[in-house]
């Protein structure tokens, strides 16, 4: 039986930290999609077809890597995909209490789905999105954080609004 997995966020934009995230899940599972979710009450740099856009071309040559969007709530969009089980990241402790909601939420409205947190690299334990654009946003080096496609947009995107 093939086992597929859900990497559902905002990736807005993708750091080396989701991709760190996405990588190990899909070694632990056949099939990983990765879900971006469309809408939010957080204002989003990126449109939702541009987090999309982004995360497919980096993850262009990943074999059983897919990426897709989502809105409204992710265990109707579990049962669309035919996926029990959300991998979601864990960064420092701040993330926890959030996190933990998020996974009893979802048990408590779909009691197939199961969330699994893996533990995130020493290395982008810091890593963030929003310090990604912060630090973009001011002409600082963001090379150590986002693949170069991502860096080109980030700039991009700043120039545009100027
Ligand atoms: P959200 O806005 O839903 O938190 P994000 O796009 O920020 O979505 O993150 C998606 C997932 O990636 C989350 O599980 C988050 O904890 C994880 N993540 C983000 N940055 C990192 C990182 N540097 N290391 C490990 N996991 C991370």
């Amino acid at each position: 039986m093939m086992t597929r997995a859900v990497v559902p966020g905002s990736f807005d934009p993708v750091t080396y930290g989701h991709l760190d995230i996405i990588q190990r899940a899909r070694r632990l599972f056949d099939e990983v999609v990765v879900a971006v979710l469309e809408n939010h009450s957080k204002q989003f740099l990126f449109p939702v077809e541009e987090r999309v856009e982004m995360l497919k071309e980096v993850t262009r040559d990943w074999p059983g890597v897919t990426v897709d969007y989502f809105s409204g709530l992710l265990v109707t969009y579990m049962k669309k995909v035919s996926a029990r089980v959300i991998v979601r990241g864990l960064r420092a402790l701040s993330d926890y209490e959030y996190e933990l909601q998020m996974a009893l939420t979802n048990h408590e409205l779909d009691e197939e789905v199961e969330t699994i947190f893996l533990a995130s690299s020493a290395h982008y334990s810091f890593l963030s999105s929003r310090m990604v654009k912060e630090v973009a946003s001011m002409g600082g080096k963001i090379s150590d954080f986002v693949p170069p496609y991502v860096e080109q947009k980030l700039k991009a995107k700043f120039k545009e609004r100027g």
